[in-house]
């Protein structure tokens, strides 16, 4: 049995951004889980290493996700599932406010759509698990086996993906003989990324600070998500580890909602763009980087200090709110 299915072809790359710490002060490296894999890649390839082994591992045939027609989960999901010769289905509301007329056509609803994607639409006040549960049933009636994708891959086995990713950037530090960062910083939705972060680099012993911006829930609700499931991989891969994680959680750049644009967040991209090359998107990594900046500016991170931000992906989003730059 394989505990992971292989869908990231090596290291993502870690950058120096030159330009943009010369402006802002401190040294600010961005660490590009954006580049790699099939399907459009972004953050979610690494949870499904472990969370389609696992399904393989169960004999399951089709991967069941909740999504709406934005989700970078469910793209890359269909991506992955395409690769593996596995069927995927994905369960779709709408959750986002449309921003344009093509908004449900384009991004990464063109790209389900060009992966021939079994979408199925459910009304917005439908329940996403009771209506999954159903499509689940009627699969296994057929004869094929389904699998249940956890919200955003962020159960146990997904956010092991992003303490391999801690892993991975305290190794890129040492190779290259510097001295480890002081921060790294994530945009946080349903948690797993962030989560698997804290307790790579708890578990490393290192100083490091994992700060998450937001993008999801607007009170503690994510904080304590994130808690829970550090201890769970903690208490998962080192039992009887004793350590105190410390970790920041800032709810203040979400916005008016998720998937709803903000001003910064889009000075944010175009800074970026400009700059330094890079696309971040409006719903995602455009909120964590606006909050940096506001943290760089407040003097709560310092001009002497390292950075690492984690570009999560989310490229196709960039079309999707083709209108949303002016
Ligand atoms: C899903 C996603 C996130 C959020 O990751 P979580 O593990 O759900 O917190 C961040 N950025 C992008 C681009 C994503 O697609």
């Amino acid at each position: 049995m394989n505990n992971k299915v292989k869908l990231l072809n090596r290291q993502s790359s870690l950058e120096f951004l030159t330009n943009l710490s010369n402006k802002l002060g401190p040294k600010i490296y961005i660490k590009r889980d954006d580049e790699s894999g099939r399907g459009g890649g972004g953050n979610k390839l690494r949870k499904y290493e472990r969370i389609i082994a696992d399904a393989i591992n169960k004999k399951a045939d089709t991967l069941i996700i909740a999504g709406h027609f934005q989700s970078n989960a469910a793209r890359a999901l269909v991506g992955a599932a395409c690769q593996l010769g596995l069927k995927s289905i994905v369960v779709c509301k709408a959750m986002i406010p449309e921003q344009n007329p093509t908004f449900n056509q384009n991004g990464n609803a063109l790209l389900m759509k060009l992966m021939n994607a079994n979408i199925i639409t459910i009304d917005a006040e439908d329940d996403f698990q009771i209506e999954m549960e159903k499509i689940a049933d009627n699969v296994n009636k057929k004869g094929n086996k389904a699998y249940l994708i956890p919200f955003g891959g962020s159960n146990l086995l997904g956010a092991l993906g992003y303490l391999d990713c801690a892993n991975e950037i305290i190794d890129q530090f040492q190779n290259a003989e510097k001295t480890m960062p002081d921060y790294v910083i994530t945009p946080t939705g349903s948690g797993g990324t962030m989560a698997g972060l804290v307790a790579g680099f708890a578990i490393a012993k290192n100083s490091t600070k994992v700060i998450g911006f937001s993008v999801l829930h607007k009170d503690q609700t994510i904080e304590n998500i994130v808690n829970k499931l550090t201890n769970e991989i903690i208490e998962n891969v080192k039992p009887k580890f004793d350590t105190i994680t410390d970790f920041e959680l800032n709810t203040k750049f979400v916005g008016e909602a998720y998937g709803v644009p903000t001003e910064n967040g889009i000075k944010a991209i175009k800074m970026l763009a400009e700059l330094e090359g890079l696309f971040l998107c409006p719903v995602y990594t455009s909120k964590a980087m606006a909050g940096l900046i506001e943290y760089i500016k407040e003097n709560k991170i310092k001009k002497d200090e390292t950075i690492v931000f984690i570009h999560t992906g989310g490229m196709p989003l960039v079309h999707a709110y083709y209108n949303q730059y002016e």
